[in-house]
């Protein structure tokens, strides 16, 4: 009913309903989209707009006023009043409803995974799994607050020392758009676990989920101030990475851009966690399981149309089963079907812009100049209407690929897999190691102890063994090398959010050689 086939063999969605409408009806155009003391408001000196865009329409969602230092001030300044009395309550407290938010995401996940396709562009499957994983962190975080505690440290003589584990204060989130709610959610929910107060900043392109959150947070009764909100650029970011009282950076976004927050954080001397990009191996070893392996492939290459910090774009192929692999990889991925990213049978969606299009069919260009050929996808689809200013990009899997090509060394960030031969096990962790990135890797092998030798070995902050772009919230999620500094989710993401002090008791009178007696 919903498809028809191009000569590139992609099936293509189009939506013969014509009643539908393709711009979200929840929300007014001209906000306001602050959300700070418990009310939404408009700046008190914005610095500009920028249009919210529908990706796969162009169709303007919203117009957002850029915050300037002002108005991130008054949100610092509100989020320092509610720490006061945040900070104060127990664990257990806090937990009881930062849970409650969890379950208030459940309740409205429908709603708010369409929201995030249209101002993101992915298709629904996948906005749905990601208000999950929001779900599930806000609940993971609610269910381990009360744990969140220091140590007694027995010393000589009966003394003893506390060590406490102590709230930061104000923190700063910094998002990117790939993954809106996603992105907002790991960093609230372990930030107000801790007893901090954020104030966070979503990525421009994509600023309507976590204004929804806000909302959701008030109604789940977490106190006005806690999480306050403020729309912007990068000027507004730049605002609350220099504001005096803001005391952790938490942000997600490009290697260029994390490292001048570095620099910002450093007069300072803010605390700073970076979440940044990669370019990640897959291993794909010839004792694997085939069929999982291009499981694997799709999963590492094409979720959210290749934009995605994870994926395993340099596929490493032993050399003996390369062109099976390939063959099947090209295959299955010349069947994925592009489409009305709100259409339940749609697998690939919008990409997120304009330029952002162009850039990664610049990089598909120049890796073809550089040798490159191209097997199937990496051309912009012209879709029909309501979807004809949106910009569809074919899955695209390049071969004749080596190491020193640009496609193969930088972030596309796009839907465009490398395939890169290799004969043995030393050969391809050298070459997957040869990179200033370490955020996430792949193998695929059906040898245990070769999975092991090969993961130790992976410089990489996640490596996934017969799967990949699997996130639970148990498990850490950061990068080594350029893709970042520290965690988010799981029990570690605590030390993130909270400092130590230690707190020596002297249980005896104090034993001073400086001390002349009379
Ligand atoms: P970006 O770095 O351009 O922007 C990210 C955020 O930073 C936006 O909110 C932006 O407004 C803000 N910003 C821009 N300049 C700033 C400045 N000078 N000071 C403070 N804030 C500033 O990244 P993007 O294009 O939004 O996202 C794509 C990138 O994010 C990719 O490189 C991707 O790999 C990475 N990413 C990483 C992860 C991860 O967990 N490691 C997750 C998602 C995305």
């Amino acid at each position: 009913m919903f498809y028809l086939t191009t000569s590139s063999k992609l099936c293509i969605l189009r939506s013969k309903s014509s009643s539908r409408k393709y711009f979200s009806t929840l929300f007014v155009k001209d906000g306001p989209y602050n959300f700070v003391d418990g009310q939404k408001t408009h700046p008190i000196d914005s610095i500009g707009f920028t249009n919210v865009l529908n990706p796969a329409t162009s169709v303007v969602l919203a117009k957002v006023a850029v915050s300037g230092a002002n108005t991130v001030d008054k949100a610092v300044k509100s989020c320092e009043e509610a720490y006061k009395s945040w900070s104060l309550l127990s664990g257990f407290e806090r937990g009881k409803l930062i849970s409650s938010l969890g379950q208030k995401i459940l309740e409205n996940q429908e709603t708010l995974a369409q929201l995030e396709v249209e101002n993101n562009g992915k298709p629904i499957w996948e906005a749905r799994l990601d208000i999950q994983s929001c779900a599930d962190c806000f609940l993971y975080f609610g269910g381990i607050a009360s744990t969140v505690s220091g140590k007694h440290i027995q010393l000589p003589n009966s003394s003893f020392g506390l060590v406490k584990r102590e709230s930061l204060g104000v923190v700063g989130g910094i998002g990117a758009w790939n993954y809106p709610l996603q992105t907002c959610s790991w960093k609230v929910a372990p930030a107000l676990t801790c007893g901090n107060t954020i104030v966070y900043k979503p990525s421009e392109l994509t600023p309507l989920t976590a204004l929804a959150l806000a909302e959701l947070a008030i109604k789940a009764g977490i106190p006005e101030g806690v999480f306050n909100l403020v729309q912007g650029s990068g000027e507004t970011g730049k605002n609350l990475c220099c504001h005096p009282d803001v005391a952790k950076i938490s942000f997600t976004g490009s290697v260029p851009v994390g490292k001048n927050i570095l620099k910002l954080a450093s007069n300072d001397l803010k605390r700073v966690m970076l979440e940044l990009g990669g370019k990640n191996p897959l291993i794909i070893y010839d004792d694997c399981d085939l069929e999982n392996a291009v499981k694997g492939a799709l999963l590492a290459n094409f979720l959210s149309q290749g934009q995605v910090c994870s994926n395993g774009s340099r596929v490493f192929v032993q050399r003996s089963i390369i062109e099976q692999f390939t063959k099947e990889f090209v295959k299955a991925t010349s069947q994925l079907v592009i489409g009305d990213p709100l259409d339940d049978k749609t697998q690939v969606g919008a990409t997120i812009s304009k330029p952002h299009a162009e850039k990664v069919l610049a990089y598909i260009a120049r890796g073809l100049e550089e040798g490159a050929i191209k097997l199937c996808g990496g051309e912009r689809i012209q879709m029909p209407d309501p979807f004809q200013n949106g910009y569809f990009i074919s899955p695209c899997i390049l071969t004749n690929c080596h190491d020193d090509m640009t496609v193969v060394k930088e972030e596309i960030f796009g839907p465009v897999a490398t395939i890169l031969p290799f004969d043995t096990e030393e050969e391809v962790i050298r070459r997957a190691n040869q990179t200033p990135y370490g955020l996430s890797a792949g193998i695929f092998t059906k040898d245990l102890r070769r999975a092991h030798r090969t993961s130790d070995r992976l410089q990489s902050g996640t490596i996934w063994v017969n799967n990949f772009n699997v996130t639970p919230v148990e498990l850490p999620f950061g990068g080594f090398k350029q893709s970042g500094i520290g965690v988010e989710c799981s029990t570690e993401a605590i030390q993130c959010y909270t400092q130590l002090k230690s707190v020596y008791v002297e249980m005896n009178d104090v034993d001073c050689p400086l001390y002349n007696s009379k």
